[in-house]
């Protein structure tokens, strides 16, 4: 099969294997145990740590590791919610993002929180006049991804969150920035919080990372020992935190590489989409070029996507957390405002391993697929 749903998840890099694989076979103790073995591994995890918080530009106590960024979504929206309640109950998101942010809010809905979904443009990216026009004395925290995962459009984070600092410095701002980091420069000066994952860059699935600044306290999700600064409690996962550190740089370092070849592979498939009649792009063309999403006029997802695969390529109809239970993608429908446009589109997703022959077979079945499929 010919994989392009990298942004559902991506293989793990053999030398991200192997440098597991070693620690295991070396090591096995608890890092907060008092003994040689627990400091050896407590070292090996502090290393991590600090060398993630220099890549990152932070220091290394704003970095707390997750089992990914669901939980980090979760962990940094609820613990500012149940913090600072006493501050205001107003929070502020949008319509566009990841459930694992959305489902959050409309869970600290039933706890007497109030919450705004901000709409998006037809680029699907948040208008900084639209948040304006939301924030109210009682509002707490705004949260508002970088790059969306089912169209890679890219909202403006660091005018955003420099706004927040000069007109609202007691907002605290938050961003889920899975599909960016490694993929795009990520900056983090002006966000408060930000949600990572390491199996979107080629790292273990269930690792992942919130960046929280300092000055910020959390309400925990799990209570327990002083692992993670208080905010996390259980035995660290460590083996995983390590080489988490080696996925993001691998990622940093080829990131102007993969970037480039990436949005070559992006351009020709957008180029010959412009020739093929009842298609047209979802994605802005500013968008992440990791991901481009396509609407097949009058065709249902599920039947384009399985056309796709009795071809031999993946793709996926909206994002793969939600694609076994929603009806149509949620972003789709919030960019135009088109239900029928929202259940009749796909996501095509590239990575550093995509071929210029796979790109040549996935144009050849984008060709076909309209007249092939009913
Ligand atoms: N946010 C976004 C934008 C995502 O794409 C994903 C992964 N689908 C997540 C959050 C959840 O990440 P994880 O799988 O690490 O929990």
């Amino acid at each position: 099969m010919i994989y392009f749903d990298y942004a559902a998840t991506t293989p793990i890099d053999e030398e991200i294997i192997n440098t597991y694989a070693s620690l295991l076979r070396k090591y096995f103790a608890n890092p907060s145990s008092n003994h040689i073995l627990g400091s050896q591994v407590d070292s090996l995890q502090t290393r991590a740590r600090q060398t993630i918080a220099s890549f990152l530009h932070v220091d290394s106590e704003e970095v707390i590791f997750t089992a990914g960024a669901s939980e980090a979504n979760n962990l940094a929206i609820k613990g500012i919610a149940f913090k600072y309640a006493n501050r205001g109950k107003h929070l502020i998101t949008s319509s566009i993002e990841h459930h694992s942010v959305l489902n959050t809010f409309k869970q600290l809905e039933e706890f007497g929180f109030e919450v705004s979904y901000l709409p998006v443009n037809s680029d699907g990216v948040i208008e900084l006049e639209t948040l304006k026009e939301a924030i109210r004395p009682d509002t707490l925290l705004v949260s508002l991804m970088h790059v969306n995962n089912e169209t890679g459009s890219i909202n403006k984070i660091d005018k955003i969150g420099k706004y927040l600092k000069d007109n609202h410095p007691l907002v605290f701002f938050h961003s889920d920035m899975t599909q960016s980091l490694g993929k795009i420069p990520t900056n983090l000066e002006y966000v408060d919080l930000a949600s990572m994952s390491a199996h979107k860059i080629y790292g273990f699935k269930g690792s992942g990372l919130l960046i929280k600044k300092k000055k910020i306290k959390l309400t925990p999700l799990i209570s327990g020992g002083s692992q993670e600064f208080g905010y996390r409690a259980g035995t660290s996962n460590w083996p995983i935190n390590v080489v988490l550190s080696k996925t993001i740089r691998l990622a940093l370092e080829s990131l102007d590489t993969n970037y480039t070849l990436v949005k070559g592979f992006n351009n020709q498939v957008r180029e010959a989409i412009k020739l093929i009649d009842g298609m047209e792009i979802n994605s802005p063309i500013d968008a992440s070029p990791y991901i481009l999403n396509i609407h097949l006029k009058n065709k249902k997802s599920a039947v384009i996507a399985g056309y796709f695969e009795q071809q031999g390529i993946c793709v996926s109809t909206t994002s793969a957390c939600s694609s076994k239970s929603e009806k149509y993608s949620h972003v789709i429908n919030a960019m135009f405002n088109d239900q029928q446009r929202a259940l009749s589109s796909i996501r095509i997703s590239f990575s550093k391993y995509t071929k210029q022959e796979e790109v040549d077979c996935l144009i050849e079945v984008l060709k076909k697929a309209t007249t092939a499929t009913k």
